[in-house]
């Protein structure tokens, strides 16, 4: 009985022992599947049509291999105002809004002080790469997480990030608080530089990069149509009066002499396709000299390729120029593709491909065609406003500026002076509504009692933040845009042409389809957070879209 109790007992330990090894083995090995690198790449300003606009011009390794092989969201809307830059580059990555995210514009002004902010600008740091004030940039003013942040958490700060644009912005916001690097360029070197918030001092093979000078052999030869311009039928005839002209042309056409350009005004470089040539160029640099994708951890590489959005701007998306700028990046898109196949490892990454608004027709284009747009000039408008507002209340320039197509009051005056804020913004949203091309102008205090739409409401309450946006909101007549010149376009509104944006994903962990039901630019962070198995951010207000992901 005894010995029988012995064993049964010795059997249990062992039974025990071995059961306790097996956990500690399992929790030692088992690893959640992820990928080796995720690479979000935004294309500025591109609106979801030229997916197909230029469809049957495109080759089978940029775009049409997202489509071909990954997943389409071809319904997906940005949900906040106004539609800029450093917005939508913020509302991607924290699956958030301006209201909750900070990011109310690509510059703002702090209600409270009535000083400017530029999105990125912070004096605390300085410039690496060079001694000017372009490096004195941080994501502090973010007030939320990023997917990045996200990743960066859950994996302890193994994985590594790193975020590139031209634009400070668009390198900065997305890469988050807890990046180990972004990088911009200055125009002045054309060298891409950072800030002291990231690194002391550029890393060796980042100088060793911009010692090659590549943008002088990228310009070297001008910029001629990549197709015979006859081809070109998807697009307006060359040198149309609403297309800009670089400083000394005397005609917007083809080809345009980059060499001088550059040598005339160094920003012309952004505005010609050799711009992504050059960040996709960098973007293999950084994955070669970091090893990303090589580390034990997932790491992430946000790309903005810009030049779409300065050559919009600049010829407007009816232009030869924009279409060969497409046709262009997807040629460096498809070479960044087979790149990463051979590095990384096909399957073993995943790409996400989206943008961070859109952007109008050009109002000459629009005329031409009989559809209705105009330009909207809010400087007469604001100064008529604040006569009368002068007229009523006796002191001069309540209003500071129309900026963000919100109207910014002088706070500090209205305060100190006890003037009556609900009748001050009554007597604007009176005047304003009476104005050409204004379609509303709302209290946004009071904007449940307003009779706007509703998508429009939410829009607006999204993109409101009580410290950085003015409290009334201007919505421009469809079409309508603000521009002092008669050339190019912008983006910014509600509508659309700005708002309908491309959304592909491709590689590990990502099915093949697409879908048309509506999604939203807040649902990428969260799509990708559950892809990773990572919390989502945390000011994160969108959806998973589960129909993106595979079960791994
Ligand atoms: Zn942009």
């Amino acid at each position: 009985m005894i010995r029988k109790s012995v064993a049964c007992i010795f059997f249990l330990f062992i039974a025990f022992f071995s059961f306790s090894q097996t956990k500690i083995n399992n929790s030692a090995t088992a690893v959640i599947s992820r990928p080796k690198l995720v690479v979000g790449i935004v294309v500025d300003q591109m609106r979801w049509d030229y997916l197909y606009r230029y469809y049957g011009r495109y080759g089978n390794g940029g775009f049409k291999r997202l489509i071909n092989e990954g997943f389409s969201c071809e319904n997906t809307m940005i949900i906040h105002l106004p539609s800029f830059t450093a917005v939508g580059h913020s509302c991607i990555f924290t699956g958030s809004v301006p209201a909750i995210n900070g990011i109310t514009g690509n510059d703002w002004i702090e209600q409270l002080s009535g000083q400017h902010m530029y999105c990125t600008s912070d004096s605390t740091v300085r410039s690496i790469g060079n001694e000017s004030e372009d490096g004195k940039m941080s994501p502090r003013n973010l007030l939320v997480s990023t997917v990045t942040d996200e990743l960066r958490i859950a994996t302890n700060y193994q994985s590594r990030v790193i975020g590139i644009s031209l634009k400070d912005r668009a390198a900065i916001l997305p890469a988050g608080h807890t990046a180990n690097a972004a990088y911009w360029l200055d125009d002045a070197s054309g060298h891409f530089i950072s800030s002291s918030y990231y690194m002391p001092q550029l890393p060796e093979w980042v100088n060793a990069f911009n010692n090659k000078n590549e943008i002088a052999q990228l310009v070297h030869n001008g910029w001629n149509t990549l197709y015979p311009i006859s081809t070109y039928v998807q697009s307006d005839s060359d040198n149309q009066p609403y297309e800009g002209k670089f400083k000394g042309e005397t005609v917007s056409s083809f080809p345009h002499d980059m060499k001088k350009n550059y040598e005339t005004s160094k920003g012309s470089f952004r505005q010609s396709p050799f711009g992504n040539t050059l960040t996709l160029d960098f973007a293999r640099a950084v994955v070669e000299n970091e090893g990303l994708g090589n580390g034990k951890a997932t790491d992430f590489l946000t790309i903005n390729c810009a030049s779409t959005d300065y050559v919009g701007h600049f010829f407007g998306p009816n232009s030869i120029e924009a279409e060969d700028t497409y046709l262009r990046l997807d040629k460096d898109l498809a070479k960044f593709f087979q790149f990463l196949d051979a590095r990384v490892g096909k399957e073993r990454y995943t790409v996400f491909l989206t943008a961070d608004h859109g952007a109008a027709h050009a109002i000459g284009y629009m005329q031409e065609h009989n559809l209705p747009a105009d330009f909207f000039l809010p400087g007469p408008i604001i100064k008529n406003l604040n006569q009368v507002l002068e007229e009523k209340f006796g002191l001069q320039k309540l209003i500071l500026s129309g900026e963000n197509y919100q109207v910014n009051y002088d706070m500090r005056k209205i305060y100190d002076q006890h003037l009556d804020f609900d009748a001050i913004k009554k007597i604007s949203v009176a005047f304003l509504q009476q104005q050409p091309g204004i379609q509303y102008a709302v209290d946004v205090a009071k904007i449940g009692e307003a009779p706007i739409p509703q998508p429009i409401k939410e829009m607006i309450i999204n993109g409101y933040n009580f410290k950085r946006s003015g409290p009334v909101q201007i919505v421009l007549d469809p079409g309508w845009f603000e521009g002092h010149g008669k050339t190019g376009t912008t983006h910014g509104s509600w509508n659309p042409y700005d708002t309908h944006i491309p959304l592909l994903f491709m590689g590990w962990g990502i099915r093949h389809g697409s879908t048309n039901r509506v999604v939203h630019m807040t649902d990428i962070a969260p799509t990708v957070s559950a892809m990773l198995h990572i919390q989502m951010p945390n000011g994160c207000i969108g959806k998973p879209i589960s129909e993106v992901i595979s079960s791994k």
